[in-house]
């Protein structure tokens, strides 16, 4: 049985108990803590500042992590792609992104084993739902990149595997971490949901000073209700309703995310539409080429649709980008992560 206690996740207090607790001076706790989160070092001896004593005694009794990195792949772009195991044998992914002409540097980490919301187009949604992550699980992602690139994550998006709004409380945990512990800002942190309405509430709630992102994808309940179940529960107009008065409550302004797919969501009624059940929200939004995968029949818009849907939107008022797509080469793009080791388990 291992026992050794998990450092990646502890908050200051924790580590400084751990310390009095192991007859350590209280102060050395804070320099243990700026290791972990600020310089992510990889072994305990790189703790330069901390008596050998001290170390040997971190070695003896602590491990950095739960989840260990199972593997990695490098996509020409730049972007890497991790697997990580975690400690019963599932795998969960998540991905670094670089882009040249900017300094940030965006992970997108996952919230779930598997994902139970089953949209159609969705290569996560194929392997189902199989357990919540850990808060230090969810928070372990981040550590593992930094102490495996030396780097330092500027932003996080949660649009890895899983719904972040199912994983709740660990969701709202791992943010808490992420910021004070990080010291990653609020706002430079996004978390995509493809619509829990009572979640959404209840994120109004907390004053959440994050981005939240919406996965729309479709102008209307009926094409949105053929490709993403989550619509049959939740639905279009409600939807819209419930963002409008999170935008009220917060103050800010939501992502809508659409992810054009040939075809099914990408015609010049569609954009019209979507402008206008949108009109009133204030938003930005985010067009997707759909990324094709074996598993699926769906397929990219044309680079003209493309443009058109854009120029729609902007036309109705709207601030619209485009997502630079990266990694498709290694499978690392949305929507296409799905831990294709995990299929041992299935
Ligand atoms: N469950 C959350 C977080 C996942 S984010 C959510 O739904 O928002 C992953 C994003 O990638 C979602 O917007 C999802 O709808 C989108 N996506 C899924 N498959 C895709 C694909 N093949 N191409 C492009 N985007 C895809």
């Amino acid at each position: 049985m291992d026992t050794k206690v998990i450092l990646a996740g502890k908050n200051l207090e924790e580590l400084e108990k751990f310390m009095i607790d192991n007859n350590q001076s209280k102060f050395r706790a804070k320099q243990l803590y700026n290791w972990i989160y600020l310089k992510s070092v990889k072994e305990i001896n790189d703790m330069t500042d901390l008596p050998i004593s001290t170390r040997e005694l971190l070695i003896e009794k602590t491990q950095f992590c739960s989840i260990s990195i199972k593997d990695k792949q490098i996509s020409k772009d730049g972007t890497i792609k991790y697997l990580f195991e975690l400690k019963d044998g599932n795998y969960v992914e998540a991905v670094l992104m670089r882009f040249d002409n900017r300094a940030n540097l965006t992970a997108c980490i996952s919230t779930q084993v598997g994902c139970a919301m089953g949209c159609d187009f969705c290569a996560t949604a194929k392997l189902g739902f199989k357990r919540n992550l850990e808060t230090e699980e969810i928070i372990q992602q981040i550590y593992l990149i930094q102490a495996d690139t030396g780097l330092k994550i500027t932003n996080i998006v949660y649009m890895g595997q899983g719904e972040p709004l199912l994983n709740f409380n660990n969701l709202i945990g791992s943010i808490k971490i992420l910021r004070e512990q990080f010291q990653i800002g609020a706002r430079r942190i996004t978390v995509s949901t493809c619509g829990i309405i009572p979640k959404i509430k209840e994120l109004a709630e907390l004053d959440f000073q994050s981005t939240l992102a919406i996965s729309l994808h479709a102008p209307n309940q009926a094409i949105r209700e053929k490709i993403m179940p989550v619509a049959k529960e939740y639905k279009f107009d409600d939807l819209i309703k419930e963002l409008k008065s999170y935008t009220q409550k917060t103050g800010r302004r939501v992502t809508i995310e659409y992810v054009l797919m040939k075809d099914i969501n990408d015609s010049v009624n569609d954009a019209k539409q979507l402008a206008t059940a949108i009109a009133k929200l204030k938003s930005n939004v985010n067009l997707i080429l759909y990324n094709q995968n074996e598993k699926s029949n769906y397929k990219k818009p044309l680079k003209e649709t493309v443009q058109k849907f854009k120029y729609i939107l902007e036309a109705s008022g709207k601030k619209v980008t485009i997502r630079l797509e990266r990694g498709a080469d290694i499978d690392a793009a949305c929507g296409q992560l799905s831990s294709k080791k995990s299929c041992r388990n299935s």
